[in-house]
C-alpha cells in the first residue's frame, strides 16, 4: 500500500465510519452534542405579556404630553397575577419580567419618572410609544414552532431554550466509546520511575486530553509490549470500544508489529501510510462497524495525526456534518523551508493584531519535541508541492483544540 495524501487520507476516514447512532441524555449533559430531533416550543415565550424595564405600565395615550402626574393603583412584581387595570389617568409600578396589568399599552422605564413623596402618584417626564417595552405572548417564539432544529451543535444558550421549555431529555448523536493503547518496551506508566533505557507513556494523556476537549471520556488500555501475543491480547481489548486509538509500532522497524497483528486479526487497513509530516506511517481501519487508528509514537505525530483524522472522524460521528479543523489564514513572519513531498506541520504563535492574523513560526526539533511544540497555539500548514513560504506570505493554520484559552 503506498503512500497517500493527506486529503485523500481524510476523505477516506469520513467515507469510513460506521453508521450514527442517538441516545436520549439529560438535557444539561447534552453540551457540546449534537441535536438529533427538533425540539418545538411547547409554551409561547414569553407566556404572558411581560414588562422589559423597571418603571410604570401607563396607557401610552395619558403620556403624550409630558411631563404629566397620574395615579398609581398598584404594583406587578415579577411572578405576581396581573395587577389589576390600568384606566385613564393611572399607572401601576412595574418591575422587569412581570406580567403588564390589561389596560396598560406601554412602559415608561423608571428613569423618567418621578414618584410624589407620599408614594401615591407618579410624573412621567418623557412620553413612550403604545407598545414600548412590553413584549407580547410569544413574542421570542410561538408554541409549537420549532425552538432548536435538528442538527444544532448543543452550546450553553441552547441549554438555557431547552430550559426554557420544559425538556427534560432530548435526542442527541451518540458519542462512540473509546479505547487508547500506548505500544512499546522502552515505555512506563506515570507513577513509575524509568530506568536508564526508558521513558515514560505520554501519548496516552495527550490524547485522552485531546478527547476531553471535545467533550469525550476514553477507556485507558495501559502500555502493549512489542510482543505479538501482548498486541494482540490488547488490541482485541480496545475492540470491545467503538474506536480504538494505538500509539506506536506503526513505523518501519522490526519491531513495529501493529499492523501485523492487524492482519493476523483480519481488520480491513485502508491506508497506512500518508504524505505529512510528522505523521506519515498513520494507520486506518476497520473491523467491522469498529475503527482502529494507529498514530506514529512520536508525541507530536500523535498529537498532529489525531487532530487531522480521529477528532474529524469523532466529530463526524456524534452528528457534525462539516467536521475537520478550525484552520485560519495569516501572515507569515519568518520564511520556512522544506523538501517538498509530504504536508508538513509545523509549531507556530498565531495573533490576531492590527486587523490581520500574524503566525510567528517556533523553533524546535522535530516531531519528538513536546517541549518547545507545547508552547505553540497553532501549526501552520506547509503544503506538500512547495519548498520555501516567504516571509509576509499568507499562510494556512491549523488552531490548536485550547486556542481560544492559550495566552502568552
Ligand atoms: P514508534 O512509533 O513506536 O516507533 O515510536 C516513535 C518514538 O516515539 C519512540 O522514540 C518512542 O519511544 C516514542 N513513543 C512511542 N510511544 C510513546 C508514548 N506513548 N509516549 C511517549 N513517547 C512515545
Ligand atoms: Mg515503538
Amino acid at each position: 500500500m503506498g503512500m497517500i495524501d493527506i486529503n485523500e487520507a481524510l476523505n477516506l476516514v469520513l467515507r469510513n465510519l460506521p453508521e450514527r447512532r442517538t441516545e436520549i441524555l439529560r438535557f444539561d449533559t447534552a453540551l457540546g452534542c449534537v441535536l438529533a430531533e427538533d425540539l418545538i416550543a411547547t409554551s409561547n415565550l414569553p407566556p404572558f405579556r411581560r414588562s422589559a424595564k423597571d418603571g410604570y405600565a401607563v396607557r401610552a395615550s395619558d403620556v403624550q404630553k409630558v411631563p404629566v402626574e397620574l395615579k398609581i393603583v398598584g404594583e406587578s412584581r415579577a411572578g405576581d397575577k396581573s395587577a389589576g387595570l390600568v384606566h385613564k389617568g393611572e399607572a401601576i409600578a412595574i418591575m422587569t419580567g412581570a406580567v403588564v396589568p390589561e389596560g396598560a399599552d406601554a412602559i415608561q422605564m423608571i428613569e423618567y419618572t418621578e414618584r410624589s413623596a407620599d408614594g401615591s402618584r407618579v410624573t412621567i417626564k418623557a412620553s413612550v410609544k403604545p407598545g414600548e417595552d412590553i413584549a407580547p405572548i410569544g413574542a421570542d417564539v410561538k408554541l409549537g414552532k420549532i425552538a432548536i432544529e435538528a442538527g444544532r451543535m448543543i452550546g450553553p444558550v441552547e441549554i438555557a431554550v431547552m430550559a426554557s421549555f420544559g425538556y427534560r431529555s432530548v435526542k442527541v448523536w451518540r458519542k462512540p466509546s473509546v479505547a487508547i493503547l500506548a505500544t512499546g518496551n522502552e515505555l512506563v506508566g506515570v507513577d513509575e520511575t524509568p530506568a536508564e533505557m526508558q521513558i515514560r507513556n505520554s501519548n496516552t494523556y495527550s490524547i485522552s486530553s485531546q478527547l476531553r476537549l471535545m467533550g469525550w471520556k476514553a477507556a485507558h488500555l495501559g502500555i502493549a509490549r512489542d510482543e505479538i501475543r501482548d498486541l494482540r491480547r490488547k488490541i482485541k481489548l480496545g475492540l470491545k470500544k467503538d474506536v480504538l486509538i494505538i500509539t506506536g509500532g506503526v513505523s518501519m522497524g522490526k519491531y513495529d508489529l501493529v499492523k501485523d497483528v492487524f492482519r493476523d486479526l483480519g481488520l480491513e487497513v485502508l491506508f497506512s501510510k500518508v504524505a505529512m509530516k510528522p505523521g506519515k506511517p498513520t494507520v486506518f481501519a476497520r473491523f467491522g462497524d469498529k475503527l482502529i487508528f494507529g498514530l506514529p509514537g512520536n508525541p507530536v505525530s500523535s498529537f498532529m495525526a489525531f487532530e487531522n483524522f480521529v477528532r474529524p472522524a469523532l466529530e463526524k460521528l456524534a452528528g457534525q456534518d462539516k467536521p475537520g479543523l478550525f484552520k485560519i489564514r495569516g501572515e507569515l513572519q519568518r520564511e520556512l523551508k522544506q523538501n517538498p513531498g509530504r504536508t508538513s506541520f509545523l509549531p507556530a504563535w498565531a495573533t490576531w493584531s492590527e486587523d490581520k492574523w500574524r503566525i510567528e513560526p517556533l523553533k524546535w526539533k522535530g516531531s519528538p519535541d513536546i517541549f518547545r511544540f507545547s508552547r505553540a497555539n497553532a501549526a501552520i500548514i506547509f503544503p506538500a508541492d512547495c519548498d520555501r513560504l516567504k516571509s509576509e506570505e499568507i499562510v494556512e493554520c491549523v488552531l490548536f483544540p485550547d486556542f481560544f484559552v492559550r495566552r502568552r
